[in-house]
């Protein structure tokens, strides 16, 4: 989802893709569509082995066509219509509250795995010396042109500022959802942990409203 201007990109790019040489620069919306990096698998994958079990875990699978990646994860980009099966798997298998805390887990591993493996060590430790304004405005900087690599086909924005907000139109989380509540909160999650271990560790994400809850679309704002 982010790899930061220097880094290399949080999943490989389309191999179609002209840029695949330019890593970590934006890449045209055209050559990423409906394509979204892995960890939107792999890390809800971790997360409800955690919460139901290995059992309910494969059922669930099996019920989005995906039981392959559970026996070989996928490395690369994901087709977008197999991350909306699984989530919508998700809502009609567990109860919401199920449903919350799995995606929390797998937005803040998937943070984690940015952290760890995408996001170069110098670059987090000047982010964490910086004030958290300008800290944020980089950070922001580089989800707007890493937003290829999570957003499939919705279109994303990005607005620096107090809030930092974020918004999706055609979120892929939760596409021809209902829900009561907002509920797309990996990426709640996601940008949650980065934002605290980046640019200020109260930082607080809250999806402010949301498509499945009858917005228009998906909107994520960041304090501290
Ligand atoms: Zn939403």
């Amino acid at each position: 989802m982010l790899a930061t201007a220097t880094a290399t990109p949080a999943a490989p790019p389309p191999a179609h893709s002209p840029h695949r040489a330019t890593v970590g620069l934006a890449v045209p919306a055209a050559h990423a569509r409906g394509r979204i990096g892995p960890n939107a698998i792999t890390r809800v994958a971790e997360a409800l082995l955690e919460e139901v079990g290995a059992e309910t875990r494969r059922e669930i699978f099996a019920g989005a066509r995906l039981e392959g990646y559970l026996r070989d994860p996928p490395q690369h980009m994901v087709e977008e219509q197999e991350v909306m099966a699984l989530h919508d798997v998700l809502r009609a298998r567990l109860a919401p509250e199920h449903v919350r805390r799995v995606n929390r887990d797998a937005g803040v591993r998937t943070g984690a795995y940015l952290l760890a493996r995408r996001i170069p060590r110098p670059v987090q430790k000047l982010l964490r010396i910086l004030p958290a304004p300008l800290a944020a405005r980089v950070l922001v900087t580089a989800i707007r042109r890493h937003a290829w690599t999570f957003a499939g086909t919705a279109d994303f924005s990005a607005q620096s500022g107090r809030p930092v907000s974020f918004t999706l139109a055609g979120c892929p989380m939760c596409r021809g959802a209902r829900t009561d509540a907002p509920c797309c909160d990996f990426y709640t999650a996601c940008f949650e942990h980065l934002f605290r271990t980046l640019v200020h560790r109260r930082a607080a994400v809250c999806e402010t409203a949301c498509a499945a809850a009858g917005h228009v679309h998906c909107r994520f704002e960041v304090r501290w």
